[in-house]
């Protein structure tokens, strides 16, 4: 059982510590780190942390590509990503005066029509090796907003589940497309921006029905992720609520890709809907206590999945 996990928009992702940040001034740092970056490189970190088998795609180009690629495989991760022209981005986080992080993000490369078709035929032939796909993050420029929406036909035209944590147009688009993602995981504002309402993320039969709205019909999984509250979800036709413990939370960024790489996990397991959303709530909380972004301690996994109620509607 293999899971593919999709980053079109890959970074190198860099961390500046400094005491302070001098705007307009020289600022002279000590320790950078780089690490192979994205919300599909969390989420095949995540698999990875739990020895499930994996393959990390999406599009690499230049130095930097080549660089994101040997990153993964020191790190023991399985690439197989497809090339194109252009060269791949750098996002650089400043972390600064006690806590502040600022961050500059580069757009990425524009991809021109011939990276698509290269892209989407080198995705075809990862999909007879995979029982289950992972689609994560922004769609580079160049693509068609579609983009998702054909990922997820192909996907299902080779008997594979496709899982899509977007947002915005190319989300959009994979919701109104005939053949439907099997699973979403829009966190509360996401799901506010869907469906054009305000969230409460403590008023679970508001929610219910927010959830019950036409644009989700045929999608067989929305999990919303509500962070500290655990999450809410519906399954075909039930709604579940999982409430996790308090802990020690060290960095929560990365727990929404934590959380659909155990979503994905249990899916590919053959786990009930219950231990599914067990799972999920498990990546997701030990991310958050992890400094690593997309990082979990597998030895912490039982302790932490007995501890989460999931609880039918
Ligand atoms: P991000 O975009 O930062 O990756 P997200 O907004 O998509 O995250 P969240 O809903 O914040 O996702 O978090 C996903 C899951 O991670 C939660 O459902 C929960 O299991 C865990 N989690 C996140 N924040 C906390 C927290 N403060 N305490 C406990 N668990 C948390």
């Amino acid at each position: 059982m293999t899971i593919l996990a999709v980053t079109m928009n890959p970074s190198i992702d860099v961390q500046y510590p400094l005491d302070h940040l001098k705007l307009d001034d020289v600022n002279r740092v000590t320790t950078v780190r780089k690490t192979a970056g994205g919300k599909g490189l969390n989420v095949a970190r995540v698999l990875h942390c739990l020895d499930h088998p994996l393959i990390a795609t999406g599009v690499l180009g230049g130095f930097f590509g080549q660089y994101l690629s040997s990153q993964l495989e020191q790190d023991g991760i399985r690439g197989d990503f497809a090339q194109i022209d252009g060269e791949t981005r750098s996002c650089i986080a400043i972390l600064h005066d006690d806590g502040d992080q600022t961050e500059v993000l580069e757009k990425g490369p524009t991809l021109s029509a011939d990276d698509a078709a290269n892209f989407l035929q080198h995705y075809e032939a990862l999909l007879k090796q995979v029982d289950l796909v992972t689609i994560s993050g922004s769609l580079p420029g160049g693509l068609p907003v579609d983009f998702y929406a054909q990922m997820v036909a192909l996907g299902h035209k080779a008997g594979v589940k496709v899982f899509l944590d977007a947002s915005g147009a190319a989300l959009e688009a994979a919701l109104k497309a005939d053949e439907k993602p099997d699973l979403i995981k829009p966190n509360d504002s996401e799901l506010g921006a869907l469906i054009g309402e305000e969230v409460d993320r403590k008023n679970l039969p508001q929610l219910a029905k927010q959830l019950a709205h036409p644009i989700f019909d045929g999608v067989s999984w929305v999990v919303v992720s509500l962070g500290a509250a655990g999450a809410f979800a519906k399954h075909n036709a039930d709604y579940y609520q999982a409430a996790i413990p308090k802990i020690n939370v060290v960095n929560p960024v990365g727990s929404g890709d934590s959380t659909l790489a155990g979503l994905a996990y249990a899916t590919d397991k053959g786990e009930s809907v219950e231990d599914t959303l067990r799972s999920a709530m498990t990546t997701g909380m030990l991310n958050t206590m992890e400094a690593k972004t997309g990082f979990v301690d597998k030895s912490k996994f039982d302790e932490y999945f007995t501890k989460v109620t999931v609880t039918k509607q």
